[in-house]
């Protein structure tokens, strides 16, 4: 399917941004998701949700939205130790990454992602990461995707183009780009039934979601939504 694309989507604010920028833009979607022993599973949970009510927003997306995969890789969990996969405390490891980095999951979810694209005809794997305020995860910089797009299509005889559409913007940019696809609708969407917070909390609901207000995810988010609104805010006094 030349106008085809598989998006790596695990419930979150970014995959979901990443969902509704392919839904603009190519005739057929799929979507996958990774249960990979984390602590918690609330984003998976969201995952389905979210799909339905996407469809909502546009009939034209409904249209695009095709199958969904779940991939168990559990194996993950048992060899990547980190403080999403294991009750360690978060924070910075010794070499200063981030407690919650899970070693190779990007790399081994891209090339999932890659093998399932591959198999069912989809020329495009559209992907979240990015690297402008990120948690400082070495997986998610632009020459790690490029690096390995050329690997798995050197490894797979394919042509498969691994795209990032929020590499270069930050959280309040992700913001403003799913109000440019898909209106209020889809940023309150977003707010209310994506999950970021990586401690799995939904029990309090903050003007820009659920989650416990103080773990990095969160105050990404946050401080993303406040840049977003001040700019909306400037935008509106300037009329
Ligand atoms: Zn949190």
């Amino acid at each position: 399917m030349a106008d085809g694309a598989l998006v790596l989507f695990s419930g979150g604010q970014d995959s979901t941004t990443c969902l509704a920028w392919a839904l603009s833009r190519f005739d057929h979607v799929e979507t996958i998701g990774f249960r990979y022993g984390q602590r918690h599973e609330i984003e998976l949970e969201c995952r389905l949700p979210i799909l339905r009510a996407l469809a909502e927003v546009s009939p034209i997306w409904a249209g695009r939205l095709g199958k969904d995969h779940l991939i168990d890789l559990d194996v993950l969990g048992q060899v990547s130790v980190s403080a999403l996969t294991a009750d360690l405390p978060f924070g910075k490891r010794a070499d200063g990454l981030p407690a919650t980095f899970v070693p190779g999951r990007n790399l081994v979810f891209l090339t999932f992602a890659a093998i399932v694209a591959h198999q069912r005809g989809l020329a495009r794997v559209v992907s979240g990461v990015c690297e402008t305020d990120f948690s400082g995860y070495p997986d998610c910089r632009d020459n790690t995707v490029k690096a390995l797009q050329v690997a798995v299509n050197l490894g797979m005889e394919a042509r498969l183009v691994l795209e990032t559409p929020l590499m270069w913007i930050d959280k309040a940019e992700t913001w403003s780009l799913a109000e440019k696809l898909g209106g209020g609708a889809l940023v309150d969407l977003i707010v209310e039934r994506t999950h970021t917070c990586y401690v799995g909390d939904r029990t309090v609901r903050h003007e820009w979601g659920f989650g416990c207000g103080k773990c990095d995810a969160c105050r990404l988010r946050e401080n993303g939504w406040a840049r977003y609104r001040k700019a909306k805010a400037a935008v509106a006094q300037d009329r």
